[in-house]
């Protein structure tokens, strides 16, 4: 099933042709997508399937489900054995990707100086939430975690995906920071490296360098019971790409 996510080896995959496996009203299965569906804190891709003489399937909302990726929307489904073309919502998806690589910057800062776990997490277009375990983060450390943040984004670390044995990665728990109800139970494990920073198992869609993320300013954050703190960050405005999708 992994070989149909086009999206876990090539996150900047924004325009793709497949073919209809399986339809309903509403509902589409392709033999592989780039739309990501709804998972670990990120949000489902939007889009749509052209298909036919200029005919068009909106996808509204992506899950995965036992039969596969579920591309579920408006407009008349293309039949089984149809050829789509999936056109994603880039704008959406590129900001996904990059509060979702902030977040792993924030996540390996934390784990550095605090050894904080994260217990939870959650991306939207315009802002990121993260919850994690560190029972005394006042202001000062808030500005140190941010400064040190900025710092990875100015490196311009280069993130790569790279895919290992669940008993390889096992054997090094530092690759497993996530709680682990949060990972997905498969035999291959996906990381995200950001090479000479840190290295996080997880299937989302990241950025490939860390200054594509952009500045980043903490928006508030707060108390959750003694133990916990959720922080809300956000990054500044996307410039134009000048590297697209690099073809
Ligand atoms: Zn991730």
């Amino acid at each position: 099933m992994s070989d149909s996510a086009l999206y876990l080896t090539d996150a900047y995959l924004r325009e793709f042709d497949s073919r209809v496996v399986r339809s309903s009203p509403g509902e589409v299965v392709l033999e592989s997508t780039a739309f990501y569906p709804q998972g670990g804190g990120q949000p489902f891709d939007q889009g749509s399937l052209l298909y036919g003489d200029g005919r068009r399937f909106n996808v509204e909302a992506v899950e995965k489900s036992e039969g596969g990726i579920v591309h579920r929307g408006s407009g008349e489904a293309p039949g089984p054995g149809s050829q789509v073309r999936g056109v994603l919502d880039w704008s959406r998806r590129y900001a996904h990707m990059r509060y979702h690589t902030c977040l792993h910057i924030l996540s390996g800062v934390v784990f550095r100086n605090f050894g904080s776990v994260i217990t939870g997490g959650q991306i939207y277009q315009d802002r990121a939430r993260m919850d994690l375990s560190l029972p005394d983060l006042s202001r000062e450390r808030m500005e140190e975690v941010l400064l040190e943040m900025n710092r990875v984004v100015e490196e311009d670390h280069p993130i790569h995906v790279r895919f290992l044995s669940r008993a390889e990665a096992e054997r090094d728990p530092t690759l497993v920071r996530v709680a682990r109800e949060l990972l997905p139970n498969l035999e291959t494990i996906r990381l995200i490296d950001i090479e000479g920073f840190d290295v996080q198992a997880d299937g989302g869609t990241h950025v490939r360098s860390t200054r594509e993320v952009g500045r980043v300013t903490l928006q508030k954050f707060e108390n959750k019971g003694s133990k916990n703190k959720r922080l809300y960050l956000t990054v500044e405005p996307a410039a134009p790409s000048s590297s697209g999708s690099g073809s």
